[in-house]
């Protein structure tokens, strides 16, 4: 049977070489005259240059975007749109940034024109996350959603190569939940498959050389395509995962994703065959069964990380996280058992292979 719901989302999205350059005229597109541009403290040379370019139109700078949107943060962001006036937000970054973002937004309704500098893919969804006393919550509204995405793959060439390859992953984590979701469909099993396969094409060929400005452009179109997966179908297993190992844990968010992958994909090869089968050929595969381990083959090859251990898991929290990871589960399409889960863990802490 071949039954589905598509629902598009709206957003405009320019994807050039150079397309800084179409700010100004952008943000004029939205009607906006008072810009906030957002970003964090690392980049904020580049909130600069951005300012610069839309010189009259730059109402001011806000570069305190940290990871997970801190509620203070946002508070001190929405403040000062407020106390600037600002009737548009550009964040220029990476998830953190454009998380502030989203964070202005929801309670403002200011549009977002974002030009994304990893490939996290916050830019593509109306997905919002903050956090509170340890606890960060998330949702979803239309209003958080960019109105515009400008990719410039020029704006990524200086991401270092480690970071590169993690949060590349981590695009590639959207792409492959994306082809099991409870609410899959042929349109986004698409851009799932060629996002896996631009992504492993180019990946390796950043991390030999960070300024390969081909292999740069073909991994920012990966990471639109799977940005767009996870803007428009609901995650599983991994994504739980990941968000409780990095809330509850402060692991970094990108490397959770990356080491977690190969065992969430092998957690789920046997319920949903299908799916990553089409993983394992978008990777140079063949069958299901070699999905996890083709995706710890390439983590391994692009030099990441690949136990938690290494990125400063305790190992008496991982039964901690199987019971936050297993009390409320997202749909997953094999059962979320507590000790399966929790068993997973305690390879992905170890580092085991998953053939
Ligand atoms: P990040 O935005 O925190 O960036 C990591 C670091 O890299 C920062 O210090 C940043 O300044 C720096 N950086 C970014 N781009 C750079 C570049 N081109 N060159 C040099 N340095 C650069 O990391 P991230 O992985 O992009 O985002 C992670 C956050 O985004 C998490 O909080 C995550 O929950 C959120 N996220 C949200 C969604 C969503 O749909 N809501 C999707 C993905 C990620």
């Amino acid at each position: 049977m071949l039954d589905f719901v598509y629902q598009a989302l709206p957003a405009r999205v320019i994807f050039q070489t150079g397309a800084l350059a179409r700010l100004p005229d952008e943000v004029q597109r939205l009607g906006a005259r008072r810009v906030l541009v957002l970003t964090t403290p690392g980049q904020r040379p580049l909130g600069e240059k951005a300012a610069q370019a839309l010189g009259p139109l730059a109402a001011g700078i806000c570069s305190e975007a940290v990871m997970h949107v801190p509620s203070e943060a946002a508070q001190a962001a929405r403040a000062q749109a407020e106390q600037l006036s600002a009737d548009c937000c550009v964040a220029i970054g990476g998830g953190s940034t454009i998380g502030l973002g989203k964070a202005i937004a929801l309670t403002s309704s200011l549009p977002i024109l974002a030009v994304p500098t990893t490939y996290a893919g916050s830019e593509m969804t109306p997905i919002y996350g903050m956090t509170e006393n340890g606890l960060k919550t998330t949702g979803r509204d239309l209003r958080v959603l960019p109105k515009t995405v400008l990719y410039d793959p020029l704006l990524t060439r200086d991401l270092p190569a480690a970071l590169s390859a993690a949060s590349g992953m981590n695009a590639m984590a959207h792409a492959v939940e994306a082809l099991y979701a409870q609410d899959a469909n042929p349109i986004v099993s698409l851009m799932a498959e060629e996002a896996i396969r631009s992504l492993a094409r180019a990946l390796p060929a950043i991390v030999a050389d960070i300024h390969d400005d081909a292999a740069r452009a073909d991994a920012l179109y990966g990471a639109w395509l799977a940005g767009a997966c996870l803007g428009a179908v609901g995650m599983a297993l991994h994504h739980k995962v990941c968000h409780t190992l990095g809330g509850s844990f402060n692991l970094p968010h990108a490397q959770t994703h990356a080491i977690m992958l190969p065992y969430t994909a092998h957690y789920n090869q046997t319920a949903a065959p299908k799916a990553l089968q089409r993983v394992a050929r978008a990777l140079g595969g063949d069958t299901a069964a070699q999905a996890g381990a083709l995706l710890m083959a390439l983590n391994r090859s692009l030099g990441l990380p690949w136990s938690l251990a290494q990125i400063g898991m305790p190992e008496d929290g991982v039964g901690q996280a199987a019971k936050i990871a297993t009390e409320n589960p997202y749909y997953n399409p094999r059962p979320v058992l507590h000790d399966d889960v929790l068993a997973m863990l305690q390879r992905a802490w170890r580092g085991d292979s998953v053939a």
